[in-house]
C-alpha cells in the first residue's frame, strides 16, 4: 500500500483533511447542516438520486466531456503529450455546473424551496440561477456592490433566468462580504432555503460535497485515458481558485501514487506585488467561511482582497483539501502570473482553435512551463475548467496589441 492509500477516505466523521476543514458556524447553521450531512450521506448511496443525477449530467450538461489529444500545442511544446479534459464545452461553459445541479438536487430532497448563493465574479451566481430555473425554485444570490459594477454581463444573465441578485454593500462590498451576507441570511431562513456553496470550501460537510459532486471530471478521465493509451496520467494539472474543478479531477487518482499532479494558483501581479490569490503559496492558516485553511490575511488577522486577471481565481481562501494535500506534499502547488496566463490564452487560441477561460490558462501556462522538459512517452491530463468568451472584454483590455490581423507575407499571400 503506498503512503496515500488513505487519503481517498477523507475527511474524517468531523469534516477534516488533517488539521484543516471543521465546521466554525453558530449554532443554528451546526443543526442545519447536520441535518444537511444525514441526507447528503443517505442520497450518496441512493442508486435512485444517483440515476436522476447521471441523467441530467448526460442530458442537461452534455456529459461525458470529451478528452482530447492536443497534438499540435503537444509538438509545438515538444516533450510530453497532452490532453485537455474539455469541461468547457458542459452547458453554461464551465465545470461549476456539475456541482450546482447536485446540490439544488440535494436542496429539493430536504423539501427546500429557496436556494441562495454568493458569487465574486457571477459565474457560481449564474450556474446556480440556471439550475434554479430548470427546476422552478425561487434563487437569491448575494453579491459585493463593487463586483456587482464589474460583472454587470452575469448580473444581467442571472436575472435573465429569473434570479434576484441582492447588492451587498458592507466592508469592502466584494466576496468576502457577500459570503458573510448568505451566512446571515442562511442562519434565519435555515428552515426553508438551501445554501449552495460554488466550492469545495465552506463548513462540513461542502468540501465533501461539492468533491462527490465533482468527482465525474476524474472518473472520466481515468477511463478516457485506459481507452486511448491504455494506461494512467503521468501529470495531472488543474487551476485552484476555491479548488473544485482540481479535486473534481484529482480525487480519483489520490491513491495512485504513480499521478503526479499540480494545483495552480493565480499569482497576479507577482507574488512579491502582493496583488495576488495565490492562498497556498503565500498565505497562513486561517479560519474563513465556516473552516480552516489557507487564506490571505494581515498581520491583524484581516482578510486581505484577493487579486488575479481570471475573475474565477479571486478567492481569499482554498478548499481545506489542498492545504492538506499541500501540507503532506502529495499535490505541488505552484502559481502563474496574469502575465502569463494571457500568453497562454493566445497559445492555445492559435495551436488548437480553443479559446480557454482565463482561469484555465493557468492551468495550460503550468503545461507550458513542465512539458517541454518531460519524456515523449510521458502524458498530462490539463482540466480546462471554462471557455473564454466570457473574457474577451478583460483580454481586449489587458493586450489590445494581440488583437490586430495576421501580418502578411511579402508577397501578399497569408502567412504560413
Ligand atoms: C470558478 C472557476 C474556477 C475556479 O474555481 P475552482 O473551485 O477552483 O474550480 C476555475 N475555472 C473556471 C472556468 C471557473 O469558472
Amino acid at each position: 500500500m503506498s503512503k496515500f492509500s488513505d487519503l481517498t477516505r477523507l475527511p474524517d466523521a468531523r469534516g477534516h483533511f488533517g488539521p484543516y476543514g471543521g465546521r466554525f458556524v453558530s449554532e443554528t447553521l451546526s443543526f442545519a447542516l447536520d441535518d444537511l450531512e444525514k441526507t447528503y450521506m443517505r442520497l450518496r448511496d441512493d442508486p435512485d438520486f444517483q440515476a436522476e443525477f447521471d441523467y441530467d449530467l448526460a442530458h442537461y450538461v452534455g456529459r461525458p466531456s470529451p478528452l482530447y489529444h492536443a497534438e499540435r500545442w503537444s509538438k509545438k511544446l515538444g516533450g510530453a503529450r497532452i490532453w485537455l479534459k474539455r469541461e468547457d464545452l458542459n452547458h453554461t461553459g464551465a465545470h461549476k455546473v456539475n456541482n450546482t445541479l447536485g446540490q439544488v438536487m440535494l436542496a429539493r430532497r430536504l423539501g427546500k424551496t429557496r436556494i441562495i448563493a454568493e458569487t465574486g465574479a457571477g459565474m457560481h451566481g449564474v450556474a446556480t440561477a440556471t439550475i434554479a430555473a430548470l427546476f422552478g425554485l425561487e434563487c437569491i444570490v448575494f453579491m459585493g456592490a463593487k463586483d456587482i459594477e464589474r460583472q454587470a454581463p452575469n448580473v444581467a444573465r442571472m436575472r435573465m433566468l429569473g434570479s434576484e441578485v441582492r447588492t451587498v454593500t458592507s466592508g469592502s462590498a466584494t466576496l468576502k462580504d457577500a459570503m458573510n451576507e448568505a451566512l446571515r441570511d442562511w442562519v434565519a431562513t435555515v428552515d426553508d432555503t438551501f445554501y449552495v456553496i460554488g466550492s469545495v470550501a465552506g463548513p462540513h460537510p461542502y468540501p465533501a460535497m461539492v468533491k462527490e459532486f465533482q468527482k465525474v471530471i476524474g472518473q472520466e478521465t481515468e477511463r478516457q485515458m485506459m481507452e486511448k493509451t491504455g494506461r494512467l496520467p503521468d501529470l495531472l494539472i488543474a487551476c485552484v481558485g476555491g479548488g473544485s474543478n482540481a479535486m473534481g479531477l484529482f480525487a480519483q487518482f489520490l491513491h495512485q501514487p504513480g499521478v503526479k499532479m499540480r494545483g495552480v494558483e493565480a499569482a497576479g501581479e507577482g507574488l512579491e506585488s502582493g496583488r495576488h490569490s495565490a492562498t497556498i503559496s503565500a498565505g497562513q492558516v486561517g479560519v474563513l467561511h465556516g473552516s480552516k485553511s489557507y487564506l490571505l490575511q494581515d498581520a491583524a488577522g484581516q482578510i486581505e482582497e484577493a487579486h488575479s486577471i481570471s475573475a474565477g481565481l479571486d478567492y481569499p481562501g482554498v478548499g481545506p483539501e489542498h492545504s492538506h494535500l499541500h501540507d503532506i506534499g502529495r499535490v505541488e502547488y505552484v502559481s502563474i502570473t496574469d502575465a502569463e496566463a494571457v500568453d497562454a490564452t493566445f497559445q492555445l487560441s492559435r495551436l488548437e482553435g480553443i479559446l480557454p477561460a482565463l482561469e484555465s490558462a493557468h492551468a495550460i501556462a503550468d503545461a507550458m512551463r513542465v512539458a517541454p522538459a518531460l519524456p515523449p512517452e510521458h502524458t498530462i491530463v490539463v482540466n480546462l475548467s471554462g471557455r473564454g468568451d466570457k473574457d474577451l472584454d478583460t483580454l481586449l483590455k489587458a493586450a489590445p496589441e494581440r488583437f490586430q490581423n495576421p501580418a502578411k507575407t511579402g508577397d501578399g499571400k497569408e502567412g504560413a
